[in-house]
């Protein structure tokens, strides 16, 4: 099979899916809910929490945060706070704080049904998700980033990504100088790598950098990790190329094809390469997001039709499990999945993740959201576990969704960690989530712009969208 054809078959996959979801929008209806929570503005008043301010390690015990019209606007130990009159006390006495999280690579569905995206969208935030990039952008999605921004729709705050910019879209140099500008007045605030030539993808970042739009996700074959990196790619997605650049020109092949994200060379890296590629990474000061979850999920034996069993698949619509349980069978029955070099890139995987956060490189959190089997916002859970099974400490692994996410975006000052001034993006949990990530999910509500939902309100919405699921 041609190294095109394989990439071909990969896509053929996601592309089944993905219809079959577009199907499913269809089919669904619109199917609106009441938005559970209060409105954003007002006083509330955390009581006696021990905050996690994710500046630095750390922990504050015993204080009083006061959020008013969706900010917060301070800190301080309990003896010496005064909680105004009029605020709404939660008393949060033995209870953690810390900021909301950022899924770095999701994806919000298209306007064709209205109800499954505010679905989606309400997933993240019960899953305390209250930022998204969300990448492969549409127009429908420059509307609900505005809709949320504005208090009218419950939602995290969007960060909106191009739609995917392939070959077709920009095949020459001038078409991509074009497309770059064209969504730049469209109003994105990022452009989605997918593939393109690679002199079309120098005049896209040249222009990109004149204009000040970053770009990133994927990596196009003929440019490679070292032609990214050279560009200032904003953001590499997936780990993708690594492998590539691993393997030395002299073990390169001939027929064979590096498979989905290098699995099939993966037997002929040098590891002397791991580093070289961790430094040209730190150098470049390019960010990943490694979205170990979904390559994990590409990657492993288990039958889709056992993976659409896990609980939080419940909340999903039929026709997007059975999507999934088909393109995971057939992607098993292909020739571009082998077990043994499955198995091996998440290894290397989980070893490069290790390397590039021991030598500094800035690392995002991201699962890649509503795909293959990863459910909004329940799957930053298993994704952070796999962070940690990489060797990341509880405390790395959220600051790469909290704070890191914050400087990525260039404003350290407007959410991620909990301090004076930031957007009151707030979990408040039951355990601290420094000693074990799972207390992440132990929580008592959680905080969007400002809004305070109680678990029992997000409980309550989430038994309605299973409802709505089953009946899909
Ligand atoms: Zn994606």
């Amino acid at each position: 099979m041609s190294r095109q054809r394989s990439r071909d078959s990969v896509r053929q996959s996601l592309r089944s899916f993905l219809a079959l979801i577009g199907l499913c929008l269809s089919a669904l209806g619109s199917t609106a809910c009441a938005q559970p929570g209060e409105a954003p503005g007002g006083t509330t008043a955390f009581v006696g929490v021990n905050v996690i301010p994710m500046d630095r390690e750390r922990v504050l015990e015993n204080q009083v945060v006061i959020v008013r019209d969706g900010r917060i606007v301070s800190v301080e130990p309990a003896a010496a706070a005064q909680v105004p009159a009029d605020a709404r006390r939660i008393d949060a006495a033995g209870r953690w704080l810390m900021p909301g999280l950022a899924e770095m690579h999701g994806h919000v569905p298209g306007p064709e049904d209205p109800g499954y995206a505010e679905d989606v969208l309400f997933l993240y935030v019960a899953n305390g998700v209250t930022t998204v990039r969300s990448m492969a952008g549409h127009p429908g999605l420059l509307a609900l980033r505005e809709r949320i921004a504005g208090g009218d729709l419950l939602g995290p705050t969007l960060h909106a990504a191009s739609p995917w910019l392939s070959a077709e879209a920009a095949a020459t140099p001038e078409a991509a100088r074009a497309i770059v500008r064209q969504h730049r007045q469209s109003g994105y605030d990022l452009i989605k790598i997918g593939s393109l030539p690679r002199d079309a993808y120098g005049a896209m970042a040249e222009e990109a950098h004149a204009i000040g739009l970053p770009f990133g996700g994927h990596i196009p074959q003929d440019v490679g990790l070292v032609g990214a990196l050279e560009a200032r790619q904003a953001s590499i997605d997936h780990f993708d190329r690594y492998v590539e650049f691993m393997v030395p020109q002299d073990r390169i092949p001939a027929g064979q094809e590096p498979g989905f994200f290098g699995s099939g060379w993966v037997g002929l890296i040098d590891e002397g390469r791991i580093a070289d590629a961790v430094a040209r990474t730190v150098a470049a000061g390019t960010w990943n997001v490694p979205t170990l979850s979904l390559v994990e999920h590409l990657a492993s034996s288990e039958p889709g039709e056992a993976m659409i069993r896990r609980p939080e698949m419940r909340y999903m619509p039929r026709r997007v499990l059975d999507g999934w349980a088909q393109a995971k069978r057939e992607f098993q029955a292909s020739a571009t999945f082998q077990p043994e070099a499955a198995r091996a890139l998440v290894d290397l995987r989980r070893r490069l993740l290790h390397a590039l956060h021991e030598a500094g490189a800035p690392i995002a959190l991201g699962s890649d959201a509503p795909q293959f089997f990863n459910v909004p916002g329940f799957s930053i859970h298993h994704e952070m576990g796999m962070m940690a099974a990489a060797g990341l400490s509880p405390y790395a692994v959220l600051e790469s969704g909290t704070r890191n996410p914050a400087r990525y975006f260039g404003t350290p000052d407007a959410f991620g960690t909990v301090a004076p001034g930031r957007r009151a993006d707030l979990i408040l949990l039951e355990a601290n989530p420094l000693e074990d990530l799972d207390n992440v999910q132990r929580r008592v509500g959680v905080m969007v712009r400002g809004r305070w939902l109680p678990e029992a309100e997000i409980q309550a919405r989430l038994e309605q969208i299973a409802r709505d699921a089953a009946a899909s």
